[in-house]
Parts: structure tokens; sequence; C-alpha cells
């Protein structure tokens, strides 16, 4: 399709757009009395109209209930967690009994780490990409250390080739394949924060597989923003945090994926709490642990309802919305932001370079040759949200439940101004 770079075009755009009466649901904040054009919805993601609701029903049974709350709340809050199974499912591409959730991401990945890294003396090394987010790269040491290896010999970082931007999919089944017997555990970035590559997670998973490794994937910048078939792509684990794309709020809790083939098994390791035993026989306070035969069973605490209200919420919008029709806009309102950067690019002779490559979700990273922090400081005064990291890339992710056609023509012509007045 062939985009003009003006007002007029966006608008019409926007009149054409599925989703455009979604931008609706979300409060956006405001600069300069107008709302912000928000690309940062890749680290949290507005909040929904109808979160409040959810919050305050709450709220209120805790009120007028109490304990009774458990079981006479109207959701009750004994199986709240159940109730977003099926959207989750949807939205990774997994049964309903494979996902949960619980905690928050970091610990999560731990959590499935003590059913999922098990290291002997011959099978101990972890391969994960080069610079993965640095809460993945504590954790990963951490791990290694705690089952006493030297973490500089049990985890092989598959590199980027000198001078490029982004992964290639044969240098990471390269790897695998040299690591061999010896490896015990793929665990990378599905999408990566940094460069907004999104991997080949289906052959990856094959690959590792086949060395007789577990495979589990950090879906952070997965969840809610790219097509996921984690149940037929057969990985073994995974789990996403959902204040990104999947707007659920600040710090909220995580979701988990545990491939069936785990499921209902008496001997994997794992650390257990009551609330992963079933609830049919859960108050009756036995010493022995009875599993549920679902993801569910990792679950160590009764869950924080508070939290989880919100984000049934928002899981409400992507069930209506479905991912499908959010990817298609995705698509078109990603490519529409690239060809204003380039356009823009011409006009004012500066030299971006967007480092995302082609198999990209719904984030561009650009760096910004010559362009320093005062642009990004005068984009962020001008209503413009986007987020900075060292030395030099904006990171620009118009999230298609709430971003219109025109924020992005609008954003263009800030940046513009923002590059003639510096
Ligand atoms: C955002 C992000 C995290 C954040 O972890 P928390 O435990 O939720 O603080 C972890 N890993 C990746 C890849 C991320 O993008």
């Amino acid at each position: 399709m062939s985009f003009k770079n003006t007002l007029e075009f966006a608008k019409q755009l926007d009149a054409q757009d599925k989703l455009s009466q979604y931008r609706n649901e979300f409060h956006f904040p405001q600069v300069n009395g107008k709302d912000v054009i928000y690309f940062t919805g890749n680290s949290l993601g507005l909040q929904p109209k109808r979160s409040q609701k959810y919050v305050d029903e709450v709220m209120k049974d805790w009120r007028e209930l109490a304990v009774e709350g458990h079981f006479y709340a109207d959701k009750p809050w004994w199986d709240y967690h159940e109730r977003l199974a099926e959207g989750l499912g949807k939205v990774v591409g997994a049964k309903p009994e494979e996902v949960t959730v619980m905690n928050t991401l970091t610990v999560n990945l731990h959590l499935l780490m003590v059913s999922f890294y098990r290291p002997s003396e011959k099978r101990f090394k972890i391969i994960c990409e080069e610079k993965a987010f640095p809460s993945d790269q504590y954790m990963l040491q951490s791990q290694a250390r705690f089952h006493g290896f030297d973490p500089s010999k049990a985890i092989v970082e598959v590199k980027k080739r000198d001078g490029e931007h982004a992964w290639y999919t044969e240098d990471i089944l390269q790897t695998i394949e040299e690591v061999g017997d010896e490896l015990a555990l793929v665990l990378m970035g599905g999408v990566n924060y940094y460069n907004g590559q999104v991997l080949d997670m289906e052959a990856i998973t094959k690959a590792g597989k086949a060395q007789g490794a577990f495979v589990g994937w950090d879906l952070a910048h997965g969840a809610g923003n790219i097509e996921l078939k984690l149940h037929d792509w057969d990985a073994d684990f995974g789990a996403w945090c959902s204040y990104k794309y999947m707007n659920s709020g600040p710090g909220n809790a995580s979701g988990v994926f545990v491939h069936e083939r785990h499921l209902g098994k008496e001997d994997i390791p794992r650390f257990e709490g009551w609330w992963g035993t079933k609830k049919e026989t859960r108050f009756l306070m036995k010493p022995e642990f009875d599993p549920t035969e679902t993801a569910d069973a990792w679950q160590l605490s009764n869950p924080p309802i508070l939290s989880l209200a919100p984000y049934l919420a928002s899981l409400e919008i992507f069930d209506e919305v479905g991912m499908g029709t959010l990817i298609e806009k995705r698509d078109k309102i990603v490519a529409y932001l690239e060809f204003v950067l380039h356009e823009i690019d011409k006009e004012v002779d500066s030299t971006f370079e967007i480092i995302t490559p082609e198999a990209r979700g719904c984030q561009l990273s650009v760096f910004l040759h010559g362009e320093g922090r005062s642009l990004f400081d005068y984009l962020m005064k001008n209503g413009v949200i986007t987020d900075w990291r060292e030395p030099n890339v904006i990171r620009l992710a118009p999230a298609p439940l709430y971003c219109s056609y025109e924020d992005m023509y609008n954003f263009g012509q800030i940046l513009k101004q923002g590059i003639l007045t510096k």
C-alpha cells in the first residue's frame, strides 16, 4: 500500500481502522492540555478505563464480605485466577490448563528454572542472547552459581555479527548444535527488548529439544504483541509480565506457560505451596501435596486479587479484539510509522537508522546518528512519550489498541521541528 505523509491521509487510515473505537477505552496522560502520543506501551501499557470497575468490585466485596469473599463474591477469590486462563491461552497460543497467573516475571522464571534447569556435570549449559535484559542476565548467573557452576562457563551467549544490529537464526541454531549434549536449557527473550527483533521461536525450540535440552521463552515483549503458539511450537515453558503490551498495571502479575506434557506429574522438581494443590481438597489442610493437573500446580500463594482484577479487565479487551485483528493493525501502523520516519529523514536530511529487522512486532528502534538526548527531551516536552536507551536509540512502539495513524503523522511533524530547532 502506498502511504502519504499528510494529516488528511492519516485521518483516512483512522476512519478505516476497525480498532479506532478502542482508543477511547484507555486513559491518556496529558501534556500541554492534550493527549500524549504514547510510544511506550512496550514498557507500561496505558490504563484501560474498564479496569477501575474491576478493582472497585474487589474493594466492594472485601468491604462488604471480608473473608466470605473467598467463596461468595460475584467473582470468588479462591479461583479468581482461573478466569484468566482461557483468555491468556488465546494470547499466547496455549490450552487454558497450560497457563497460570502468579508472582512477577523474574520470580516466575526462577521458579520455572527450578523445574527446567537441572544441570548435571556433563549437561549444564544455558544458551541465551547476548545483552539479554539485565534481569534475565542476573537470573541466569545466579542460577548457575546456585548449582555450583561458574556463570562464565555455564552461560553461552549468542552474539550478533560485527556491525549488525540483529541476530541470525542460523547463528542461534549453530550455537545450539555446537553446545550439543552439554546443553541443559535454552532461555531467550522471544522478542528482544532493545532492537524489537522477533526470534524464530519455532525453529529454535525444535533445535534445542533435538539436543535433549529444555527450551523456555521470556515473553515480556511478546505477550499481546505478536502471534505466539507456545503449545504447537512445543516449548517447555514461558513467562511474561502483564504490564507492557498487556496493559494490566505497573508491576502487575506475570503469566506462566507450562507445556501439557509436564502437567499432572508427581515427580517433577518444583517449589510448592498450598495454591498448587487441588482446590477441592485444599481447605482440608492435608499434609501431603496433591497438585492440580494444570499449570496452577506452580502457584505457591493465594494470588493478589487486587492485581488480577485489572489484568482480567485488560484481557477482556484482548478477547473482544482477537490477536489476529490486533496484529493486522499493528503491521499497518508500524509500516506507516516507518514511512513517516523515512519521509522526515529526507526532509531534514538527518540520518536515522531503523535497527529493528523485518522480523518485528510493534516496536521500531531508531538509532539517531548525530541527534542527541536533547531531541528526546524536546519530544517529551511536546507530548511525545518515547523511551531512550544508551547510546543513542529511541524505541517507538505504537500499541495498536490505542495509537492512531494521526498520532504517527503528528509525531513526524514534532520530530521534524525538534531537529530543525536544535
Ligand atoms: C520488562 C522485562 C523484564 C522485567 O522483569 P520483572 O520481573 O517484571 O521486573 C524481564 N525481562 C525482560 C526481557 C523484559 O523485557
